[in-house]
């Protein structure tokens, strides 16, 4: 058995809000913060999780080995559906991964964490060529988000307003390139918060919603 102590946020599909879970989420980085996370007893934990999964939460997040979500939020085992992508943008087979955890899961919020000095914000809005097709790929999402910042900001700080430009962005993307998201979200069964993660100091702000 997982002891009540060792319970965070999944294994209680249904039961909290989504502000609730998002509370949740912000107590696990509180504690990542502090140095104090959970005591778990991780091999009762898989084996509970077996068969089944319903994690709560959902994120996309970048893919910097900096900010792995179960880590900076102190979640565990079938806590979190995570899907990671240089840059946080949303394309079509990160959109079809969420499409799934809330569609079959029951993930109740989406977070999209994007994060400081962002080497694929940093690449895209450089402007610089790059060496491969399939680079170009990856930072054609953020341009936009690149040009918005140049446009509406000096250029001071201004990596750090694309980033959360990027964000906000890729927040409305998947609400306008995917119906089961975007009806999900107009029945109050999905929110989809946008936020934002300190190298310096390890915490997560929310930016949107
Ligand atoms: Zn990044």
């Amino acid at each position: 058995m997982i002891s009540e102590k060792s319970q965070s946020t999944a294994n209680i599909p249904g039961t909290l809000s989504a502000e609730q879970i998002w509370n949740s989420l912000m107590e696990g980085n509180k504690r990542f913060v502090a140095g104090k996370p959970l005591a778990r007893d991780i091999v009762a934990q898989r084996r509970s999780l077996e068969k089944t999964q319903n994690p709560p939460v959902s994120v996309l997040s970048c893919s910097d080995s900096r900010l792995p979500s179960e880590a900076i939020f102190d979640q565990s085992l079938g806590d979190m559906f995570v899907v990671r992508i240089a840059g946080n943008s949303a394309d079509p087979m990160g959109i079809g991964s969420l499409e799934f955890a809330v569609r079959i899961l029951g993930t109740k919020v989406i977070v999209v964490l994007g994060h400081q000095r962002c080497g694929g914000v940093t690449a895209a809005c450089s402007g610089e060529k790059m060496p491969s097709p399939n680079l170009e790929a990856l930072i054609q999402p953020i341009m936009e988000s690149c040009r918005i910042a140049k446009e509406q900001h000096g250029p001071e700080d201004i990596i750090d307003f694309a980033i959360k430009t990027h964000v906000r962005k890729t927040v409305n993307d998947l609400l306008a390139q995917s119906e089961i998201l975007k009806h999900a979200h107009e029945e109050s069964k999905l929110s989809i918060i946008g936020a934002y993660y300190s190298l310096e100091t390890g915490l997560v702000t929310r930016l949107t919603e």
